[in-house]
């Protein structure tokens, strides 16, 4: 028999609450309306489907389908589309309001958006995967578009999976719509420099933190959690710009070497190795991957999933700056320790934002009908991800508040005066 299956019962705690905690403490700083409050507090609209796929085996399975949008007043929603076992409709909702405020702190024409398909890649045939998001696109038709609604990669989806969408919303309107997703292969209108955005923009906010403490990347120490394309990227460019990246995850395990692990052998292996570092040996393995968060190092970059620095683990971390790469890995309630403890973060919606940056300078490419250079993307989102990172800061010194609230303040101000201008409610 077909069935969905239920979502899991987990005892993550639970992104939504703390995406909205951080929320409400940036609206009581700012003196944010009532009305305005209320109207940021709900999602714009929220769709769930069913999605019957034919698997390989000929049995047909049934999956949950996602699409949140958060907001749209500042443009079309924007945000990425995650294939995990674990999606959840509060997680997809705290992700879809954390890709608003994403937009807003690094002032692109965007709305904020995201979506999720509950099943695992991982165990999924390419031709399963690809029916699975064809799917997807066809339920979601007159939800997606490139003036309303604009997918994107997320954990689990890839350059193939946005060519797929792309091109079934293109058959289904009868003309090729490239501008309806971003992160798309660079043959099909995907911009250069896209796949490394992410870990650009953690390099870039990462050195501009390291600079305000004063450490000397010469000389600093760096953990990553995470070797996807945010993780690996990170890693590379961090290392590239002088820091010692001593400690490295997947879903494999947590890899240590004191001297620092050479990360592009480590890419080169993870490549010809079904994608993970199971047996890396230019590394040791550490016994408990969770180790890699509590060591002692400069910068950690935690670059995987939600809720990794929680208040179960938040005493034991020892880093100096953390540059949030995955969205929320540090929940609510380790905020406050981190804080006492004096540790910098640079959090996920200032830090890991250079991902959609490029996806709007993809949108705009495609839109123009015109290819920018490497060299043009990578120069635009250093200065947009640099000028973001100032402003924050700035923020945080005024109001005398973390990074983190000031990042939600500056997000949560250009939505409201948004809202002041347009009004119609
Ligand atoms: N999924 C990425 C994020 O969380 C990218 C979104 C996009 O490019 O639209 O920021």
């Amino acid at each position: 028999m077909a069935y969905i299956e239920p979502a899991p019962i987990t005892d993550k705690e639970n992104p939504l609450e703390s995406m909205m905690e951080r929320f409400n403490i940036a609206a009581e700083k700012l003196g944010l309306s009532d009305e305005v409050y209320n109207v940021l507090k709900n999602p714009a609209k929220q769709v769930i489907v069913s999605l019957p796929i034919t698997m390989d085996n000929g049995k047909i399975k049934v999956f949950e389908g996602i699409r949140v949008v958060h907001s749209n007043i500042l443009g079309p929603a924007k945000g990425g589309i995650r294939f995990a076992p674990d999606v959840h409709i509060d997680e997809v909702r705290a992700l879809a309001a954390w890709m608003t405020w994403k937009c807003a702190v690094v002032d692109i024409p965007y709305g904020g958006g995201k979506g999720g398909v509950r099943c695992n890649p991982r165990e999924m045939s390419p031709g399963e995967i690809e029916r699975l998001v064809r799917a997807y696109t066809l339920a979601m038709i007159d939800v997606f578009g490139p003036d309303k609604d604009i997918p994107a990669p997320d954990m689990g989806t890839g350059p193939k999976e946005m060519a797929w969408l792309m091109d079934e919303y293109s058959k289904a309107k009868g003309t090729t719509v490239n501008a309806v997703v971003t992160g798309k292969p660079l043959v099909l209108g995907g911009s250069l420099g896209r796949t490394e955005a992410t870990g650009r923009g953690v390099m870039v906010s990462a050195l501009a933190a390291m600079e305000k403490l004063k450490i000397n990347p010469f000389q600093a120490t760096c953990a990553v959690q995470g070797f996807g394309n945010v993780g690996s990227w990170a890693s590379a460019l961090l290392e590239e710009r002088g820091l010692k990246v001593v400690a490295v995850s997947d879903i494999s395990g947590a890899y240590y070497n004191s001297h620092g692990i050479n990360i592009q052998e480590a890419i080169a292996y993870r490549d010809g190795n079904k994608g993970t570092l199971e047996g890396f040996d230019g590394a040791e393995k550490l016994s408990d991957p969770l180790e890699l968060l509590e060591l002692k190092v400069d910068v950690l970059v935690p670059a995987a999933v939600e809720d990794v620095i929680t208040k179960g683990n938040v005493d034991k971390i020892n880093a100096r700056l953390i540059v949030e790469g995955a969205n929320g890995p540090t929940s609510f309630n380790a905020d406050k320790i981190i804080n006492e403890k004096g540790i910098m973060v640079v959090p996920d919606i200032l830090a890991n934002a250079g991902g959609v940056t490029v996806s709007y300078f993809e949108w705009v490419q495609n839109r123009l009908g015109y290819k920018w250079t490497a060299e043009r993307v990578n120069r635009r989102s250093d200065r947009i991800m640099k000028e973001a990172f100032d402003q924050v800061y700035k923020t945080s010194v005024k109001h005398e508040v973390p990074m983190r609230i000031a990042a939600y303040i500056v997000a949560i101000d250009k939505v409201a005066q948004t809202y002041q201008f347009r009004g119609g409610f």
